[in-house]
């Protein structure tokens, strides 16, 4: 087993580098097993975030993502007042041709021995049962239990029902806040991406009287919404502006850009997709068009939520009420950022930093 702390010519002076307190290289040739974990802040307990395995196209890409992808997990779970810290990992290869049971248990070996400073969930190219091969070496994994979850069903730790419902709840705040409105009845909302999240997200509107409208690049995914929940299909060109009340975006990051803000129709943001904003300058964009933003990690903050309360106890109604609690966050954002005239997302990134920096 190798490991060693990167060289600082390579982290310390990267453009994504901020304070971060340890990024470890790991490297098993026998497996091919390459890999980097990045513990960003811990002052608020340990560092949980996905394990993502993705075939990177160089060390660089890979570094970049895992110390992006910490830094902002140390802001959600302080935002979501979480007695956690921010932490990544990145495993370099494509999971379709490289992922092997002996590559997952020697990284469940490399996750032992930072002794819980870490702890790992699924992400992008690991799934529940990749993390519970990684578990036959280590106890610091999470979202893995098999619980009766937020929505009284039975779940394998998949975080996406709590994400969903915690972006239903932020959704609310914003349409109170920017249409001031208590309800959604008859609401019209873009939904971009109805896979895990995106299609549990629309079930909530529905059932609260919203006026659907849906695109996904898989067509399977856009039948069932109209089948089950009256929405209309709409192209993925059309969906982003559209003239509708407010846009859902639960599929990709970056889609608030120069191209999309201009023609932007909707007064509400609320979605569940990570890094909606290209740029950090695109917060102000958004502000500037009358348009309110609810900062994507703020309002997706209900899975890590959800994975906290596995590790500390279960119990759905604390965790549901915990959920309920982005409400009133996103209206504290909303409500500062109206007084300062300082753009939604700046102010939760201050308002989480009170929240890390001064523990
Ligand atoms: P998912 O893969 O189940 O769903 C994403 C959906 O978006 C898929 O159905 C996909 O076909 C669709 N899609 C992809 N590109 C598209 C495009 N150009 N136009 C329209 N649809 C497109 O993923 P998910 O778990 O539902 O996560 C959705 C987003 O929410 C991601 O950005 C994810 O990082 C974020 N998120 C998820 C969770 C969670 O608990 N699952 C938590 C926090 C954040």
């Amino acid at each position: 087993m190798n490991h060693a702390p990167a060289p600082s010519s390579i982290v310390f002076s990267h453009p994504e580098f901020d304070q971060h307190e340890q990024v470890c290289f790991f490297s098993d040739p026998d497996t091919g097993l390459k890999a980097i974990i990045a513990v960003h802040n811990s002052n608020r307990g340990p560092a949980l975030g996905g394990c993502r395995m993705w075939p990177y196209a160089s060390d660089e890409e890979a570094l970049r993502d895992v110390l992006r992808l910490s830094r902002g997990m140390t802001y959600k779970s302080a935002l979501a007042n979480l007695d956690l810290g921010g932490g990544k990992s990145v495993i370099i290869g494509n999971p379709r041709e490289h992922k092997s049971e002996a590559l997952l248990e020697k990284m469940g070996q490399y996750l032992e021995s930072l002794g819980g400073r870490y702890i790992a969930a699924e992400d992008s190219g690991t799934s529940v049962p990749d993390l519970k091969v990684m578990g036959r070496h280590t106890s610091h994994i999470g979202g893995v239990t098999e619980q009766i979850g937020i929505d009284g069903k039975l779940n394998n730790g998949d975080p996406s029902p709590a994400t969903a419902y915690g972006t239903f709840v932020g959704l609310k705040a914003a349409v109170k806040h920017r249409l001031d409105r208590d309800d959604l009845n008859g609401l019209k909302v873009a939904v971009q991406g109805v896979g895990n999240v995106g299609y549990r997200l629309a079930q909530h509107l529905h059932a609260a009287g919203a006026e659907l409208y849906v695109s996904d690049i898989h067509e399977d995914q856009v039948a069932r919404a109209v089948k089950e929940l009256g929405a209309t299909a709409i192209s993925a060109e059309k969906i982003l502006d559209l003239d509708v009340d407010v846009l859902a975006p639960c599929a990709m990051g970056a889609i608030l850009n120069d191209h999309s803000i201009p023609t932007l129709k909707a007064k509400v943001i609320a979605g569940a997709a990570n890094n909606q904003l290209e740029a950090e300058r695109h917060d102000a964009q958004l502000m500037e068009r009358g348009i309110l933003y609810a900062p994507d990690y703020a309002i997706n903050a209900g899975g890590i939520i959800d994975i906290f309360y596995e590790r500390t106890g279960y119990d759905a109604a604390k965790v549901r009420a915990h959920i309920e609690s982005i409400g009133d966050t996103l209206s504290e954002i909303f409500y500062r950022s109206a007084l300062s005239n300082i753009p939604t997302g700046a102010i939760a990134n201050k308002l989480a930093e009170e929240r890390f920096k001064a523990l």
